[in-house]
């Protein structure tokens, strides 16, 4: 999912809140934007692209 406060991706394994490992904002995950589900290496390689794809 996405971090609505610092922009950048982060892969979460269970639902409920999530932290984000940058900034350390505690997401809700039924808010938050998600970029990539199901297989988490799946979901680890679209967070990778995605930060990539910020700069
Ligand atoms: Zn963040």
């Amino acid at each position: 999912m996405v971090c609505p406060r610092c922009g950048r991706a982060s892969a979460a394994r269970r639902a409920g809140r999530h932290q984000c490992p940058y900034c350390g904002f505690l997401i809700d995950l039924s808010r938050a934007r998600v970029i990539a589900s199901g297989d988490y290496k799946a979901v680890r390689e679209a967070v990778v692209k995605y930060n990539e794809g910020l700069r």
